[in-house]
């Protein structure tokens, strides 16, 4: 009895929260339905690895709804699309991708949801930054196979321009916030600018015969162009499997004759490979880079793409016999305006 009565008590006091819940929820209602309408208006912009999904976000901020679609430390060029990957690009109103032959799997999953929805855009950054002519083949990315060096956004000019094209396919799709865009762009290319001219003072600071680079994934050729290093190997082959012993060996040779203190891992393709070549090449120091993965977890203001750059600065410098005093004042967190 005494059970049932407090059962009794309980589904009472269920039921004034309940139509306290209601209540507020209904004087919410006309908030929730004006965040939900303008969210309707919101573009759908799906694109592909974090970093390009954070350059994105510094400049459609809340104004878009965006969904990056390969997850955080998973490796770009060989991930695989879900059937609600497939979903999400066929609900996009604009598919945003690096391409240069990385994400041919969204490319094609995108053409044929353009075949039944001819509203939604394609905008390829890569293709739209750089000419062929500027294109780079190299150790991974060989001319025979077709496809460039994929890595762009390791070069902030590049990311800048990532970031200004970006700003005028959305200012072409939604005039009406074409201010907002303009003002998060150009908050985020200021940003960009200093992590630019950070990282060109921080590269003076490593010895130059040291500013050479052996990286296991072969992800820094625009980075090396654009701030005078040198790619001279890199490990990982073009089907990105592991390296043969005559490849391993070929590499400790060019560690030995180039006299580089320092090579580096990849965040997203873990291997004892390069363990085994620092040890046999005399090279004590194996730095990790990063060029899919972001820093800290979401939410924290180093999880950006900025910040991944700062932590790939340290990690590449320091062992390289500089340091990254010049890049004090870069602040990694997201610029754009919460309206
Ligand atoms: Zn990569």
């Amino acid at each position: 009895m005494i059970y049932q009565s407090i059962i009794l008590i309980l589904t009472l006091i269920l039921a004034s929260m309940n139509s306290s819940a209601s209540f507020s929820k209904q004087n919410n209602s006309t908030v929730a339905y004006a965040t939900s309408n303008s969210a309707a208006q919101n573009i759908n912009v799906v694109t592909s690895v974090s970093p390009i999904t954070n350059i994105i976000k510094n400049v459609g901020g809340n104004k878009i709804d965006l969904i990056g679609l390969v997850p955080e430390g998973v490796n770009s060029h060989t991930f695989e699309l879900k059937p609600s990957d497939v979903i999400k690009v066929n609900n996009a109103d604009l598919v945003v991708i690096d391409g240069l032959g990385l994400e041919t799997n969204v490319e094609d999953i995108a053409e044929e949801a353009r075949s039944k929805n001819t509203q939604l855009q394609v905008l390829k950054l890569g293709d739209n930054t750089i000419t062929s002519d500027q294109w780079v083949f190299d150790f991974s990315f060989p001319a025979k196979e077709g496809d460039p060096n994929p890595h762009l956004w390791l070069n902030v000019a590049y990311a800048m321009k990532f970031a200004n094209l970006t700003r005028d396919k959305l200012i072409e799709m939604d005039p009406q916030n074409a201010h907002y865009y303009t003002t998060n762009t150009d908050r985020y290319i200021s940003l960009l600018k200093n992590l630019d001219k950070g990282i060109m003072q921080a590269v003076h600071t490593v010895p130059p015969e040291n500013r050479k680079l052996i990286t296991y994934h072969d992800s820094w050729a625009y980075f090396a162009l654009r701030y005078n290093m040198t790619v001279i190997g890199a490990v990982q082959p073009s089907d990105f499997g592991e390296p043969t012993t005559q490849e391993v060996a070929r590499i400790i040779d060019q560690i030995r004759s180039e006299k580089v203190p320092a090579i580096f891992a990849s965040e997203v393709f873990p291997t004892g490979v390069v363990d085994q070549i620092a040890k046999e090449g005399n090279v004590t120091i194996v730095g990790t880079l990063s060029d899919d993965d972001l820093p800290g977890n979401p939410g924290n203001p180093e999880h950006s793409y900025v910040g991944m750059m700062l932590v790939n600065m340290e990690n590449m410098l320091v062992p390289l016999g500089g340091n990254i005093t010049a890049l004090n004042g870069v602040d990694p967190k997201d610029t754009y305006l919460i309206s």
